[in-house]
């Protein structure tokens, strides 16, 4: 059994997790690293709290005490205008405070983010290849499929 907790950038606070709940049962994106037979269970889902990120403080707190084997910071963070800066500060401090191994991503990046965002600066300058490059080289047709 894989526990799971999952953080929103804060933007996406409304969002109903359409897409990391198919991704998660799909094993796609992020969660292909998670074979089809292992059960799954989320353990916690909560936004950051908005920019810095002071929820980033707690949450995994909660999430520990449910047992969470790993926390992913969910795609949005990502694919926003521009993408998140503290990705790789989130997940320093969740390792180092907490223990907990964090994943960059859940669900596949929606094809029509990727050729907007190969029009910008923000990936190249935040290093998001070296944050997120299973996702970034994620097979097209599964990213158009998010869209
Ligand atoms: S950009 Fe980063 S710090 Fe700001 S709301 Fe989104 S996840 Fe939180």
């Amino acid at each position: 059994m894989k526990k799971i907790g999952i953080i929103l950038c804060d933007r996406y606070r409304e969002c109903g997790g359409g897409k990391c709940f198919r991704a998660l049962r799909e094993r796609r994106g992020a969660f292909s690293r998670y074979a089809a037979e292992e059960a799954v269970e989320i353990v916690g889902y909560s936004t950051c709290g908005g920019c810095p990120g002071g929820n980033v403080e707690h949450v995994p707190e909660e999430m520990a005490r449910n047992g969470a084997d790993v926390i992913h910071l969910a795609t949005g963070l990502i694919v926003g205008y521009p993408p998140c800066p503290y990705i790789a500060d989130f997940k320093a401090f969740i390792e180092a405070a907490f223990g907990i191994p964090v994943v960059v991503g859940t669900h596949p990046i929606p094809l029509r983010y990727v050729e907007t965002q190969d029009r910008l600066p923000f990936w190249e300058r935040t290093g998001m290849k070296d944050l997120a490059g299973d996702l970034l080289a994620e097979n097209r047709q599964v990213m158009a499929s998010y869209d």
